[in-house]
């Protein structure tokens, strides 16, 4: 046997017992004539010890171990004079009797530690390494226990999982699609799925009744922010199903995940919100509801003073940032600056105090008198000592500037704790989304989400106004996932691709299979997808969902470890029938 027991599950009472660990060197430290090592596996952390005195030769061996080396230890377990509290193994030692090394190993590029002195990069192009230290196994030990977790509560639901190709065809909607040539097919190409949407709605018209999959997904966007072009999604639908079936369903799956995986319980059911609350209350479909600040409208207190930023802007919105009325000139200045920034947009901000002895200061004074601020003190709710930052502006622009300094505002405050949780649902989403520049409308979930029936009404004549039976579930202000009761019927499904541009031919060369399908006996149905890498971090406390990928791409969407996308073989290229225009590593 290579080994009798892990590095990290020896405590006090196998002390006098005769072990035998094998693991990887974490460091060496010589103390006069002891030498002690830290012994690293996947479980943890055990010290062994080297005495010169007792066994000199092994001692001397010890000495020469380098970092990362593997080796395998036995000895004898003791009880340590000075423990390591933070350590589970911190009670005990190993006093060593022999000594193998089975590997050597280079010095590693950067310390296998939890605070290692490796970049981003380093870390990616070494991931194997990487993946030793502590803190980066912890999140994929986690990802497993979801991902278990979901298997555990769907099962028990009857659900089933099925396999859905990943070599598909190509009908690009929101992002663009992957694609790869076909060798069999010269000049064609498959898609790899953006997700698995058609095919898990076909199970349905199959009878599956309850499906769902945890997969690889694939999207060729611009890695803008936290992105993965493959990433990970919990995708599950269910026939006979209204949206109240679906939502109460997947709650459920939330709950059960935060309860086995974190030790939350949930007993209250997770609040709604309408798409348009979200948007007036918060500026955004996926608030962060760990704390209020919801915004207040000021338009109609503001106007008829003379002020021009006021009486032009079609809306204008505060919030209160409680506490805050001793901000200095400079903090001032610099949120003015934050709303500025370029990717925010905004022209300005004005705030209002109301100092601690209830007297109102303003960035406005000028224009308005006291009564008028304490019209606006007294709808915000602002109390002596809160500060009121306010943003004018066209509507939505504006909300979701408010909505950015609501955010920086929580920030700065402290209310955005990664440990403490808030989900809610966001329901009555609208539809469709209008598109200036192509001057038509786009589906704001996708083409399959079924309109609100109370708004059919409205499909011919004010399509913008339609209601889409689409949810989106959101935690801490992430989308954690979404989806829709979905058109079951041909006809009403050939609709919506007429009203999203889309001509009889398009729609019927992209989509023929599943119209025709709809034709043979489709259930209703209904589902939903969440983005697993997501759900991982943000149950880790994590802000990005690198970390919770064994090996992921970096923001150029390359995999630094093991150099792709390469160019490919010319012989390769000549089978596919494909020439290359500009070969980057032949130039
Ligand atoms: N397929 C959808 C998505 O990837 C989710 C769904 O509607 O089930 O966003």
């Amino acid at each position: 046997m290579f080994r009798t027991k892990t590095c990290g599950e020896l405590r006090l009472s196998d002390a006098g017992a005769e072990v035998t660990l094998a693991g990887w060197v974490q460091r060496v430290r010589k103390m006069g004539g002891m030498t002690f090592l830290d012994l690293r596996d996947r479980y943890g952390i055990t010290q062994v010890v080297f005495d010169q005195e007792t066994n000199p030769a092994l001692h001397e061996e010890a000495n020469h171990l380098g970092r990362e080396f593997v080796v395998q230890v036995t000895g004898k377990v003791a009880e340590r004079s000075s423990k390591n509290a933070n350590l589970p193994t911190g009670d005990i030692e190993i006093i060593a009797t022999g000594l193998k090394v089975l590997n050597r190993s280079d010095v590693p590029p950067f310390t296998i530690e939890n605070d290692t002195d490796g970049g981003d990069d380093l870390r990616m192009r070494y991931r194997y390494l990487d993946l030793r230290r502590e803190c980066v196994r912890r999140n994929l030990e986690l990802r497993h226990k979801m991902a278990f977790e979901i298997r555990r509560y769907l099962d028990d639901k009857g659900f089933i999982e099925v396999e859905t190709p990943v070599l598909i065809k190509s009908t690009p909607e929101g992002a663009r699609d992957f694609v790869v040539p076909s060798r069999m097919n010269p000049g064609q190409f498959y898609a790899l799925p953006q997700s698995p949407q058609t095919f898990k709605q076909l199970l349905m018209v199959s009878g599956f009744d309850r499906y769902f999959q945890i997969v690889k997904c694939f999207r060729d966007e611009d890695l803008r922010a936290d992105r993965q072009p493959e990433f990970t999604q919990i995708d599950c639908e269910m026939s006979f199903v209204e949206q109240e079936d679906v939502l109460n369903m997947f709650e459920g799956l939330i709950k059960h995940i935060f309860k086995y995986t974190k030790g939350i319980e949930f007993t209250e059911p997770f609040p709604r919100m309408t798409w348009a609350d979200a948007m007036r209350l918060y500026g955004s479909d996926k608030p962060d509801t760990r704390f209020g600040m919801q915004f207040v409208e000021l338009k109609d207190l503001t106007e008829g003073r003379g002020f021009a930023v006021m009486d032009d802007a079609e809306y204008v919105g505060a919030i209160v940032a409680p506490g805050c009325a001793d901000y200095t000139r400079k903090q001032l200045d610099k949120l003015t600056d934050f709303v500025k920034r370029p990717q925010i947009g905004a022209k300005g901000m004005m705030w209002v105090k109301v100092e601690a002895d209830g007297t109102i200061k303003s960035s406005v004074s000028k224009f308005y008198s006291e009564e008028d601020l304490a019209k606006w003190v007294e709808r915000c709710g602002a109390k002596p000592g809160d500060l009121i930052l306010i943003l004018a502006g066209p509507t939505m622009k504006t909300r979701k500037q408010l909505c950015e300094l609501r955010l920086e505002m929580g920030n700065q405050l402290g209310l955005r704790n990664p440990d403490e949780f808030s989900c809610l649902w966001v329901i009555d989403f609208p539809l469709f989304e209008w598109d200036d520049e192509t001057q038509r409308f786009y589906a704001m979930h996708h083409p399959f989400t079924s309109p609100n029936p109370d708004d059919f009404h409205l499909l011919d004549t004010d399509p913008g106004a339609v209601r889409a039976t689409a949810y989106d579930m959101v935690v801490n202000g992430n989308e954690l996932g979404g989806g829709s009761i979905r058109i079951h019927d041909s006809e009403l499904q050939d609709k919506m691709f007429r009203l999203l541009g889309l001509s009889e031919e398009e729609a019927r060369y992209k989509f023929g299979f599943l119209m025709d399908a709809f034709k043979f006996g489709a259930p209703p149905h209904g589902g939903l997808a969440f983005g697993f890498d997501r759900m991982v971090s943000i149950l880790a406390g994590l802000d990005s969902i690198r970390d919770v990928i064994a090996f992921p791409k970096n923001n150029s969407g390359r995999d630094m470890m093991i150099d792709a996308p390469s160019a490919i073989d010319d012989s390769q290229l000549e089978e596919l029938q494909i020439a290359v225009v500009a070969n980057p590593d032949k130039e």
